[in-house]
């Protein structure tokens, strides 16, 4: 029986936010309640600030406790494209950049001793076109080559090794990413930030915010309160609270099934190393197996931020998807579907930084659990007035072409028809 509910929900005892009432004025106040909004707040309340987290749902509510849980390397776009972009300097920072927000992933799962399943499982990206697996040999040369990082080229004869489908022409496969419980992660965030010190404000969202003095009053559903320090961690449920973060936004819906659990053999056999898999379509497929062995199967099934209609629809598409792949599952229930909302951005990065007295990280489109709890963190120590490495906050954050977007994005549903031709033309 597919139930309409995010399968890594039911895998976490929910926590006690006790419900305070919102005090007048604050150190630093942050808006959201997912992996960077709560990794900055803990790094806030560890140096002794007084910080209230302002979410407009529940902690980790948002797309922090929906996605893969794949904790990837390397940034949304290709190797090739950063370093035309940004030059060997700047690409090899950003590279780096990328491996130490895996580590802080991990230090922070260690330090707080967070059950939530982290391992370096390594991921596998497959082929979907021949032509893409000629483009793999390169990437693994230049990633070698400039950022010292090591993956492998699997050739299709070679991918039974590591994924247990004829669908795709190849792979190409890397040791240091790692998998991850989302939803005991974020939860256990969220007790971190808590035992720090920072009060999490459930059920407060911010529906705009005053400039005054060196600081902003934040006016919520539940009352004013004023902070010297704000930082908007909203990522895709950016709403016009932060106009200039808005029009510089792009939510995307993107949306998991889960199956019931396979039998050991058949688990074995679907993806035998237990790697984080996606594809390499534009509208693309990632999958990976549970700890307790569900296929896991997610895709940009409708290109709208999520809706009970659109998790309905994609339930099936993503089922048809699934077994296009791995059609051995075809006898095993899918139990679970749900969806979220990722943000894209408009040069594809994920941007940091500050705007008018206003701290933001957000646009870490697949590519979240690590940048996120990383950007969150080098965020609050830039806030805190300590040195930091941020190679994120030097790019600069463009709005759309001809400033043609107010927040909404009109624009998917044809950018996705255009991705999907661009997957079926030969
Ligand atoms: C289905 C899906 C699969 C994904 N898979 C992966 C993956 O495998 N690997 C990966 O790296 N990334 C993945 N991602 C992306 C990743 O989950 C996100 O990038 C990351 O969780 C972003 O964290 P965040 O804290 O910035 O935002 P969120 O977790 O989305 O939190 C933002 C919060 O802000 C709150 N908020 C918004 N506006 C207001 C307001 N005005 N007042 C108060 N609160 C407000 C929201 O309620 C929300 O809780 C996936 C995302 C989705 C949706």
């Amino acid at each position: 029986m597919l139930r309409e509910e995010n399968y890594w929900l039911t895998t976490v005892r929910p926590i006690a936010v006790e419900e305070h009432p919102l005090p007048p004025s604050v150190d630093a106040a942050i808006i959201g309640g997912g992996y960077t909004g709560l990794s900055a707040a803990r790094r806030l309340a560890q140096a002794g600030l007084n910080v209230a987290v302002l979410e407009a749902n529940t902690a980790g509510w948002g797309a922090s406790s929906r996605n893969g849980g794949m904790v990837l390397t390397g940034l949304k776009l290709g190797v090739e494209t950063l370093l035309k972009r940004y030059g060997l300097e700047m690409s090899q920072r950003l590279f780096t950049f990328s491996l130490a927000a895996i580590d802080t992933v991990e230090e922070i799962v260690m330090q707080e001793k967070i059950d939530c399943s982290f391992s370096r499982t390594g991921c596998l990206e497959v082929a979907w076109k021949p032509s893409h697996f000629d483009g793999y040999a390169r990437a693994a040369e230049q990633q070698e080559k400039f950022f010292s990082h090591k993956s492998r080229v699997l050739t299709r004869q070679e991918l039974p090794a590591e994924i247990g489908s004829d669908l795709y022409h190849g792979g190409l496969m890397e040791e240091i990413s790692a998998g991850i419980n989302p939803g005991q992660y974020v939860l256990g965030l969220a007790q971190a930030a808590h035992h720090a010190g920072a009060v999490i404000h459930e059920n407060t969202r911010v529906m705009s915010l005053e400039r005054n003095g060196n600081g902003y009053t934040l006016n919520t559903k539940r009352g004013s309160l004023r902070a010297t320090k704000v930082f908007a961690a909203t990522n895709g449920y950016t709403t016009d609270a932060t106009p200039w973060l808005n029009r510089r936004s792009i939510p995307v819906g993107s949306y998991i099934i889960a199956t019931a659990p396979l039998p050991e053999g058949l688990a074995r056999q679907v993806i035998p190393n237990n790697r984080m898999i996606f594809d390499s379509k534009h509208y693309l497929y990632y999958f990976r197996l549970t700890p307790d062995r569900r296929m896991l199967f997610g895709g940009r099934a409708a290109f709208f931020p999520e809706s009970g209609n659109a998790v309905r629809q994609s339930a099936e598409i993503l089922r048809q998807g699934m077994l296009q792949v791995f059609p051995q599952l075809a006898g095993i229930p899918v139990e679970y579907c749900w969806g979220g909302t990722l943000c894209f951005t408009f040069d594809m990065m994920p941007h940091a930084g500050e705007k008018d007295g206003l701290h933001y990280a957000m646009g870490y489109a697949g590519h979240g659990v690590a940048f996120s709890t990383h950007l969150g963190r080098l965020v609050a120590e830039k806030m805190l007035d300590l040195p930091v490495e941020n190679p994120i906050a030097e790019l600069p954050f463009p709005g759309a072409p001809l400033g043609l977007y107010s927040g909404f994005p009109w624009f998917l549903p044809f950018a996705g028809a255009w991705h999907k031709i661009l997957d079926w033309v030969a």
